[in-house]
């Protein structure tokens, strides 16, 4: 459902990404490890179009790839869908702050004609319900801590119904005792179902919840494989090293 062929992308001389391959199939959950400034963030970002990649890069999304040889020459068409077909939640929540946090998940689905106004409430008071706020769906942002925001953010993503949600980093700016919320919720997605590509520090988690882990280094996949070959054994030094410092 996502494929990745030689994935490319350079800031001015720095070439971030030196061709990544990468498919995901259908409800397979993926987490991305990796040293600080390894790529991770840009490969995300270029999945979901915040970055251009480079030409000659492809990124397909259920067989329809955008812009063709030249992504820099995607359509705003091609660009909008697939932002809408794909969620993304940050370190930073980036809630509306002079919304609600059923305002915040309603938003997307109103300004896209989703439905109508009543079927979007509905669906946004469900949705606020599995992350556990059907309490707080009339706060606004600066009214709720970190983890519950960070639950709103992930709820105002699947209110779009993605096919594909990527994470990035989502419970690195929260205090130690609001990880563990963020974390089931993430899990309970991935239960059910969803599709789901992870950047992440917290190595437990992602051994629990990952079909596949990827090592990145210097814009590239050193590693992949399942949790417990990746985490457990891994082949290459520089995992190897990595890991002695993250687990
Ligand atoms: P971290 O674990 O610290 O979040 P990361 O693996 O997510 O790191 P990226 O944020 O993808 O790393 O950054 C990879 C490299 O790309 C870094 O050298 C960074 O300085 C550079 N970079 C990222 N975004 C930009 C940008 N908009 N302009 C210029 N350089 C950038
Ligand atoms: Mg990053």
């Amino acid at each position: 459902m996502l494929e990745l062929i030689g994935l490319r992308k350079s800031f001015g001389a720095n070439q971030v990404l030196k061709g990544v391959d990468l498919s995901m199939n259908q409800g397979e959950v993926v987490s991305i490890i990796g040293a600080s400034g390894s790529g991770k963030s840009t490969l995300l970002r270029c999945i979901n179009w915040l970055e251009t990649p480079d030409k000659g890069s492809t990124i397909m999304v259920d067989g329809r790839q955008v812009g063709h040889d030249d992504p820099a020459r995607a359509s705003r068409r091609d660009l909008a869908r697939r932002r809408t077909e794909i969620g993304m939640v940050f370190q930073h929540f980036n809630l509306f702050p002079n919304m609600t946090a059923i305002e915040n998940v309603m938003e997307a689905p109103l300004a896209h004609g989703r439905g109508t106004k009543p079927e979007i409430r509905a669906l946004a008071e469900e949705l606020l319900a599995r992350v556990g706020l059907s309490e707080r769906m009339t706060h606004h942002p600066s009214q709720l801590s970190g983890g519950q925001q960070q639950r709103v953010a992930i709820a105002r993503a699947l209110a779009m119904k993605p096919k594909l949600m990527l994470f990035d980093e989502v419970t690195s700016a929260l205090d130690p005792e609001l990880v563990d919320e963020v974390l089931k919720v993430m899990k309970g997605l991935a239960e059910d179902g969803m599709t789901m590509l992870f950047v992440t520090h917290e190595m437990a988690f992602a051994e629990d919840v990952s079909d596949r882990i990827i090592f990145m280094a210097d814009g590239a996949i050193l590693e992949e494989g399942p949790p417990s070959e990746v985490l457990r054994k891994p082949r290459h030094d520089r995992t190897r090293s990595f890991l002695s410092r993250a687990m």
